[in-house]
């Protein structure tokens, strides 16, 4: 069945956010559990009392180790122990010992931390007369704040969020606003030139005197498996984060959409956590909190679900920036905790 791909921005209807089952990894196996050290010999065998040499593999820091009870005959089972004093050492929800991934301490990193850098931004059509003006349409999405500077924070979102074509033309005038995660409404500018339809990318700014995160770029693309987390307002629900993982590069081909200026011509990030209208230009970050693309589409099926995502990867972002004389440096230097500004 061919799938229609829509782009996710513009109209907001209320849908149940869809769950994710990404965390598998976390999933014991008890297939591997050790067979009986009295299982039967085959006939031909001398028969004797195994002698059993214990090796014991400890758990690093998950508490399943074990021991391998190996006698000369060959014969060797496995037992599995428990060792209660093994605990991982997270640091900012990934043990640092063992790699191990606390998607509860990730999660709530991103609803205490990144989210601070999650922005609604709209953009608001008109045409303005001498006396008045009419207010021709509006379109919304998502965005991600990713330097701050002079007082002005700026925020990556997606150019057809900021532009639409068929509304820019009935009008003389677009105003920009952006909305904190907090809710506080402030008007936002365009930064020169930073539109960008073949990139699917526009930057802008605000000034604020609030504190907001500001997200590092991740150095390059992340591979297919890593765990991705997105922030946004999918069907204009603030503050929504979701997670999935990295299933794919390659070409999207949007169609069914009104919006025909956001066709990349480059290969995309696909992934699999949940998106939806209003999401776009929304941030898809790793498991360090980097930001590794902007959401920009969605495959969504006939009955409404989500079946694929799809973001500007980040290596096309830091061509993007070159592209529009934009000298970017991650705020936080590499730093692992995500501070304020
Ligand atoms: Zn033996
Ligand atoms: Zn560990």
């Amino acid at each position: 069945m061919r799938k229609r791909i829509l782009l996710v921005v513009l109209a907001f209807l209320m849908l149940a956010m869809s769950s994710c089952t990404l965390f598998d990894g976390l999933i014991d196996d008890e297939s591997s559990s050790g067979s009986s050290a009295t299982s039967s010999s085959t006939s031909d065998e001398i028969k004797h009392e195994h002698s059993f040499t214990k090796t014991v593999v400890p758990s690093i820091c998950d508490q399943k180790g074990y021991t391998r009870n190996i006698c000369a005959c060959g014969y060797e089972y496995i037992d599995d122990f428990i060792n209660p004093t093994a605990a991982h050492t997270f640091v900012r929800g990934i043990c640092s010992t063992c790699g191990e991934i606390s998607f509860a301490d990730i999660l709530n990193l991103v609803s205490t931390e990144a989210m601070k850098a999650n922005v609604a931004v709209e953009a608001v059509y008109s045409n303005k007369g001498y006396a008045f003006s009419v207010e021709m349409g509006k379109s919304n999405g998502s965005g991600v704040i990713i330097d701050y500077s002079n007082g002005e924070y700026y925020f990556l979102t997606n150019n057809h969020v900021v532009y639409h074509k068929e509304l820019a033309d009935k009008s003389n005038q677009i105003k920009y606003y952006v909305t904190d995660y907090a809710g506080n409404k402030y008007l936002a500018t365009l930064v020169l030139e930073s539109a960008r339809a073949d990139y699917d990318l526009a930057l802008l700014k605000f000034t604020s005197q609030d504190k907001y995160t500001v997200l590092d770029l991740e150095e390059g693309n992340k591979e297919i498996g890593n765990m991705v987390v997105s922030l946004g307002q999918p069907q204009g629900q603030p503050n929504t984060i979701t997670v999935g993982k990295i299933t794919n590069y390659g070409r999207v081909k949007i169609t069914g959409s009104d919006v025909t200026e956001c066709n990349v011509s480059f290969d995309t990030l696909h992934h699999d956590a949940y998106i939806n209208s209003g999401s776009s230009g929304g941030a898809l970050l790793d498991k360090e909190l980097n930001v590794i693309g902007v959401n920009y589409a969605g495959a969504i099926k006939d009955d409404g679900t989500s079946e694929g995502s799809y973001a500007i990867p980040v290596e096309k972002i830091y061509e993007y920036f070159k592209l529009i004389g934009y000298e970017y440096e991650p705020f936080n230097n590499g730093q692992q905790s995500v501070p304020q500004a």
